[in-house]
Formats: structure tokens, C-alpha cells, sequence
């Protein structure tokens, strides 16, 4: 039985009496913990191998609640446009000239730099796979660097008559029962592969992917319906566009919002992971609350597009569960969900004038328990519990930048960074130790090849002026 001792930790558990060890120790047996607790109750080492950490902090293994994976290849192409533009001029051109190979790239950085930030988990949001080989390719690098990953399948579909004139209604590569089809055959393959995937669905509900007539009612509900029917949870972009631009046309078109559209159509259930929801009414977030649907806020990916602020004050005052996640690299240009918390607790706190709303502690809680929640994963992962898969970061506070700490917690969110990670267990297996990668020996080569095929996308999708710029006048 392979086993591991982490020893002489600050022990920051996240379980539910929020319980943090000074000096503690975690033992890992299989993909399990197997026991925590204060280091004088350590009992016997036996055959383990004993990993000291030298008053290092232990955490559960951050959480990702939305990122694109693909987007790892992008970081810094899509500066000073709002969403809309953004996504018109530069996502969806990128995305066009993506071979199967460079999703494959992609996924490997994106794996990488996963584990290089201390998030063991991550949901990766997949857009427009539309074969079993694409999926592959997606998958194969995430099992292969050894990160644990909810993917989300995607259904698309056509709206019959086009939701909007502002579009153009190309029709999707397949029809509805097809695409339902694709998305079982795709869950069936990988659901639980390495001991690592997770599977799920992201449909598109939103007033942009409306307005693009990239989704219809009729997918949406029969999404829904599989999810219920397979217990997954649904990701999706909610609420998430520029006031004045989608999300004002939208809600001419319809009369409310994201939110409000899903409830008319009768498709607001607990399956959903509603991603962004910057401009939800307090109507919306009773209706959010009632159903037990769960919120991931992306501070960075949405302050870069200003396309607002999230009202989570409000939500937490619904009782709604909230989680964290960066978004796609290229419109957060990074992975790190450090940089995440500090960002969520800093403009939160500022919008409202209170330094006490969002705490080290808070945030912490959205980059583990609560995203894990939302993922439907908190009976797994999320927090340090016997019993729970071994999937742990340890971040080394003594750096000049982090030191003096004195309030660890705090230290952690405000003055770390992702890149503080020491050590990473991932479904108790080490995969990060001292700062080297454990298992996967092509990091340099990933590296370089994505860089050179980042290059090639950006110029196929004709975007080569805008980004390869050294100084704008
Ligand atoms: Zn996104």
C-alpha cells in the first residue's frame, strides 16, 4: 500500500469545525486520508514515506471552479476590449484555428499550471468538442500531468426561428438527439478515468450565447433533463456581459435576465453551476437560493472585461453557495486562485466599504469547501478529512515576501502567491514536490512547443496585429 506522512505542518483543515493544527501531521493510504491530527498523536510511521514540511502550510487542495483549459495558450491577446468585442474579435477567431493539437498543448499547460498554482482541481469548461478524438486530446494530458479535473461536455444547438437578428443562426455540426447522443457516449468513456475525471455538461444560457443563437430552450431543457437523469452537474456563462451591450439587449428581448430566463423556461435546479451572475436582481438570487443552484465568481476574469462586479454580498445573505474560479488565461492571463482570493476579498470589500465582509477566512472556504459544493465533489474533496481523497496543497510561507507571516491564514490569501506551492498530493499520489513536477518529465518541451503553436493560432485567426504589439501609443 503506498503511503505518505506529511509532518510538522500549520495544518489548515477547512473540515467542518474549521479546525487548524499548528504543528500537525496528514497521513495518506491509496487515494485516501487516512489520518490528521496534532503531531504529538502521530503514533506509529510504519513503512511510509515521511514527507517533512518544517512548519510549511498545509491546505486542501485548491478548487477551480471555471477555467477553459484551451485558453492556457492565450494569456494577454485580449486587453482593452469588453466581452462582447472580445469574444467577436478575439475568442471565437482562436478558437476556430484550434487543431487537435493544440488542445492537446493546451491541456497539458493547462494541467501544469494547475498544479504550479496549488489547485488540485478544476473545472474545466470544454467548448465546441464535437468529436470523440477532440475529447481525447482534452482529457489524455490532464490524466498524464495527474490533475483531477470536472469536464464539462457541451450542448449546443440552433434555435428554430434564430433567437436574434444580431447573429448570424449557423446551424450546429449535428442535431439535437445526436448532440445528447455524443454527450452520453463521451460521459459513459471517461466518467472516473485515472480515478481523476469527472464529468458534466456546460450549455450555454446566457444573453451573449442567446444573442449569438448558439443555444436554444429546447437543448437547454433537455440538458437538463440528462443531468437529472445522470446526476451531473451543468456549467454554464450567466449574467456575465457588458450592462449596456448584451445584457441590456436581452433583457429588452425578454423582459429580465439570465436567471429569469431559465425560471420561465422551467429549468432552474440545484444541477446548475452558474457561472459569473454580475447582474443578478434580487429577485434572481432569491430564485438562485431556492433552488439550491450554486454561483462561481471570477473577480480578475471579469474586472479585465469590465463587465462588473458580482453582487456575492447579497447572495451570501440568500444563502447561497458561492465558489471561486479564474476563467479562461486569456481573459484572466493567469491560473492562480491565490491571486484569486486576494483579488474576491479585496474589490468585494471596497465596493461595499467593509473590510469585514470578505475574510482570508471566507475566501479560502470559496476556493475549497464552497467550490467543491458547487461541483458537487464536497463529499471527495474540498477539505482536509479522514476519509476524504488525499488531494493537498502545501504552500512554503517562509519566502522573504511571505515573511514575517504572523497570521498564516491571512498570509496565505494576501501576501502569497499560487507559486508558494511546495508540495501537491493529487488522489494520493505526490505530483509536486520541492518545486519539481513527480510523474511527468516533458514539462520544458510542453512549454516550448505551446509557445510556438500559440503563435501559429494567433496568426492563422488574423489577430497577429493586435496582439504582437511591444508598446501601444
Ligand atoms: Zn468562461
Amino acid at each position: 500500500m503506498a503511503s505518505l506522512l506529511l509532518t510538522d505542518g500549520y495544518v489548515v483543515t477547512v473540515d467542518p469545525d474549521r479546525r487548524v493544527i499548528p504543528s500537525g501531521f496528514v497521513r495518506v493510504e491509496d487515494d485516501r486520508i487516512t489520518g490528521i491530527g496534532p503531531m504529538e498523536e502521530i503514533g506509529d510511521v510504519g513503512e511510509a514515506r515521511v514527507i517533512p514540511l518544517d512548519g510549511m502550510m498545509v491546505t486542501p487542495g485548491l478548487l477551480n471552479g471555471h477555467n477553459h483549459h484551451w485558453g492556457s495558450l492565450f494569456k494577454n491577446t485580449g486587453e482593452g476590449l469588453l466581452l462582447e468585442p472580445w469574444l467577436d474579435q478575439v475568442t471565437i477567431p482562436l478558437m476556430g484555428q484550434m487543431s487537435r493539437d493544440d488542445l492537446r498543448i493546451a491541456a497539458y499547460l493547462g494541467a501544469i499550471e494547475q498544479i504550479r498554482t496549488g489547485t488540485t482541481c478544476s473545472l474545466n469548461h470544454v467548448v465546441n468538442v464535437n468529436d470523440h478524438e477532440t475529447m481525447q486530446a482534452i482529457i489524455e494530458p490532464a490524466i498524464e500531468v495527474g490533475v483531477r479535473q470536472m469536464v464539462t461536455k457541451e450542448l449546443r444547438d440552433t434555435p428554430q426561428p434564430a433567437f436574434s437578428n444580431h447573429y448570424e443562426a449557423r446551424p450546429h455540426v449535428r442535431g439535437r438527439e445526436e448532440e445528447v447522443a455524443l454527450a452520453e457516449e463521451v460521459i459513459d468513456r471517461w466518467d472516473g478515468a485515472g480515478g481523476l475525471i469527472h464529468m458534466g455538461l456546460a450549455i450555454e444560457t446566457g444573453a451573449n450565447w442567446m444573442l449569438h443563437n448558439s443555444t436554444s430552450d429546447e437543448i437547454i431543457r433537455e440538458g437538463v433533463a440528462l443531468a437529472q437523469r445522470r446526476d451531473l452537474k451543468i456549467t454554464n456563462h450567466c449574467s456575465a456581459g457588458t450592462p449596456w451591450l448584451s445584457i441590456k439587449e436581452f433583457e429588452l428581448a425578454t423582459g429580465g435576465g439570465d436567471v429569469d430566463y431559465l425560471v420561465r423556461i422551467g429549468a432552474l435546479v440545484d444541477n446548475w453551476v452558474l457561472v459569473h451572475s454580475l447582474h443578478l436582481k434580487d429577485r434572481e438570487i432569491a430564485h438562485v437560493a431556492r433552488a439550491g443552484a450554486s454561483v462561481i465568481s471570477n473577480p480578475v476574469s471579469n474586472a479585465y472585461s469590465c463587465d462588473g462586479i458580482a453582487p456575492l454580498k447579497q447572495m451570501f445573505e440568500a444563502g447561497v453557495n458561492v465558489g471561486l474560479g479564474t476563467d479562461g488565461t486569456y481573459v484572466n492571463c493567469s491560473p492562480d486562485m491565490v491571486e484569486q482570493m486576494k483579488f474576491a476579498a479585496l474589490i468585494q470589500n471596497v465596493t461595499h466599504m467593509d473590510p469585514t465582509l470578505m475574510t482570508a477566512e471566507r475566501v479560502i472556504e470559496m476556493a475549497t469547501i464552497n467550490t467543491a459544493k458547487a461541483m458537487g465533489m464536497d463529499h471527495l474533496v474540498g477539505s482536509l478529512e479522514v476519509g476524504k481523497k488525499a488531494d493537498i496543497s502545501v504552500f512554503d510561507l517562509r519566502k522573504a515576501h511571505v515573511t514575517v507571516p504572523n497570521r498564516p491564514v491571512g498570509a496565505l490569501v494576501f501576501s502569497a502567491h499560487g507559486t508558494d506551492v511546495d508540495t501537491v498530493v493529487i488522489n494520493g499520489e505526490l505530483r509536486l514536490h520541492r518545486g519539481e513536477l513527480i510523474g511527468f518529465g516533458r514539462e520544458r518541451e510542453v512549454l516550448e512547443e505551446a509557445t510556438a503553436r500559440a503563435r501559429e493560432v494567433i496568426e492563422r485567426a488574423g489577430i497577429a496585429e493586435r496582439v504582437f504589439v511591444h508598446w501601444r501609443h
